[in-house]
């Protein structure tokens, strides 16, 4: 297992932005991801793991730690009748095109995030009604002192949040599907898809839902329209004209350029609704939002 040192993660996230890791590793076996983490705990160093980087903001000045990103059989998906078995590295897009093949439904709701198996386990990622925890059976997590399978109960998900800490890798997942013809399957995603597309700015460079929506009312995108921030731009980060709930790269945006249009984002909602907004969003590296 080769440990890189310097590699940019801004290659590994969806937005384009981020420093580099202190240490990189694409562990592509339990074995490999095991040596990962014993090399990292024998130098005192904190383990993140990341999937595509669609949820992930990291700091312009890099990541003190190993960072991790799972590949080869750990990456894999293979369908056991009614079970979907995929590695954590696995991309979403891959588990629905075998759960397709092998006449699988139920995963549907997933088509439209681009991220992968580990990533939809560590934030409960969910769409159109539906999360992770309707389909996961049980998550292998592995850390330097052992790994386990737990439940969704012991993970603790509900809405877009897991009790995953850093340093834990969800290296295994089983997800419980049911038979569904796969022309259905197909219908499914085309509506599921064209929806995503008249609402979403799909075709740019963002890192999913900026806020968590506030509990029982209007969406986060909903109370930031009406904040005025559609089109509200810092350095290259805007606040996409499309969907208020999302930041897009607009050219040479950096990862404190987002931030800057979240405090504002945040301030003007607390201002005008008296709502404090959570970020959904993942900070990797020495991020403070800060308070504006
Ligand atoms: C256009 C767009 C649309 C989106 N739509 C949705 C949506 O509808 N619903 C939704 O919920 N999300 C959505 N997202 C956000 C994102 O795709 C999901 O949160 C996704 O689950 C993140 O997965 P990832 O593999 O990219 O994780 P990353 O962004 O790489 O990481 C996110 C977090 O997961 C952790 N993590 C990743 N892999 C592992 C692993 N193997 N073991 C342990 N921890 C891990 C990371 O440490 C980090 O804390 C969208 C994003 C984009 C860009």
């Amino acid at each position: 297992m080769r440990v890189e040192e310097g590699v940019l993660l801004s290659r590994f996230t969806t937005i384009g932005t981020g420093g580099a890791a202190r240490a990189f590793a694409r562990p592509g076996t339990l074995a490999e991801l095991e040596e990962a983490l014993r090399w990292a705990a024998e130098r005192g160093l904190a383990v993140n793991a990341i999937g595509l980087g669609s949820n992930l903001l990291v700091a312009d000045e890099g990541v003190d730690a190993l960072v991790v990103k799972l590949g080869g059989d750990l990456a894999a998906v293979e369908a056991r009748g009614g079970l979907l078995a995929a590695g954590g590295g696995a991309p979403n897009a891959v588990a629905l095109h075998r759960a397709r093949a092998a006449g699988l439904g139920g995963f549907e709701f997933a088509c439209a995030i681009p991220g992968t198996a580990g990533g939809g386990v560590w934030m409960n990622a969910g769409a159109y009604g539906r999360d992770w925890s309707d389909v996961l059976v049980r998550a292998l997590v592995v850390t330097a002192d052992g790994s386990g399978w737990l439940t969704p109960a012991e993970l603790g998900l509900s809405y877009r949040h897991s009790e995953l800490r850093h340093g834990q890798v969800v290296a295994q997942v089983e997800y419980r599907l049911e038979s569904r013809p796969v022309v259905e399957v197909r219908a499914a995603v085309a509506d599921l898809n064209a929806r995503r597309k008249a609402a979403q700015p799909t075709t740019k460079r963002t890192f999913g839902s900026v806020w968590k929506n506030p509990q029982g009312g209007a969406g986060a995108g909903r109370l930031l329209e009406e904040c005025g921030l559609k089109g509200h731009r810092i350095g290259g980060a805007v606040v996409s004209p499309k969907h208020a709930n999302f930041i897009e790269n607009a050219g040479g945006a950096t990862t404190a350029d987002c931030l800057a249009l979240m405090a504002e984002s945040r301030r003007r909602a607390r201002e005008r609704f008296g709502v404090e907004l959570e970020h959904e969003v993942v900070f990797l590296g020495g991020i403070d939002l800060p308070r504006a």
